[in-house]
């Protein structure tokens, strides 16, 4: 099974590629993972990347394609996150392999928003805790969200290691509005690139983000099995 995963910021996208990594044994590829471990190995490729990211500039093309090719040479079973991020890295990847699925994780804007900004995390910087306090029960344009929030069971503070929960500091409004448009603009042009593709058409699998992860995940599932995915 070779999957892309798409989805804007706070949709949980991550969180539903380890689950699906876990249900049908994928290796899950990001771009950010690959980078890290070619830096790590030392390898050419990797002191190339960490140029750029020393710089604070973007990975060109080329490189990212070129580590994208190294990694799925050998895969037949994956979920890519993250990639491809633009047209031109979708054109290459047609020519390493052939996706059989698109996942694309759909939300309204004001949705997003008000799950990122309820985000808490723990202050203690060795705890991973993460909580949610939004208790999002609404209808927009016709979908019907039921989000319940992920409280740690004592008032603000963490679960695992009884530190005070704090808000990541860009989890900000100003923040979360650039990099839900950034989104946008980059996952655009490269669905419709997809969409374009006529008879050899990857098809896009179109989830709601309307109801919590385990319950998103099965929905998922159940439209990879009518697409008689494996
Ligand atoms: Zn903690």
């Amino acid at each position: 099974m070779k999957l892309i995963i798409f989805g804007p910021p706070g949709s949980g996208k991550g969180t539903y590629s380890i689950r699906l990594k876990e249900r049908y044994g994928l290796e899950k590829i990001s771009t950010g993972d690959i980078f890290r471990e070619e830096i790590k190995s030392g390898t050419v490729l990797g002191k190339e990347i960490e140029h750029f990211l020393k710089e604070g500039k973007l990975v060109p093309d080329e490189v990212v394609i070129k580590v994208v090719k190294n990694k799925l040479k050998n895969l037949d079973n994956f979920i890519l996150d993250g990639y491809p991020r633009t047209v031109e890295q979708a054109k290459a990847l047609d020519e390493i392999t052939k996706i059989d699925a698109i996942i694309r994780i759909n939300a309204h804007k004001e949705i997003l928003i008000e799950k990122i900004s309820a985000r808490r995390i723990c202050s203690n910087p060795k705890c991973d805790g993460n909580y949610n306090i939004a208790d999002i029960r609404k209808t927009v344009n016709g979908v019907d969200y039921l989000l319940p929030p992920l409280l740690p069971k004592n008032d603000l503070v963490c679960d695992k290691c009884g530190s005070p929960l704090i808000q990541r500091e860009d989890d900000n409004l100003k923040t979360i509005e650039e990099r839900l448009k950034i989104y946008e603009n980059q996952s655009r042009p490269v669905l419709d690139y997809y969409k374009s593709k006529g008879a050899g058409r990857v098809p896009i699998i179109d989830i709601w983000m309307s109801r919590p992860p385990e319950i998103t995940v099965e929905k998922i599932i159940e439209s990879l099995n009518q697409l008689k995915i494996k």
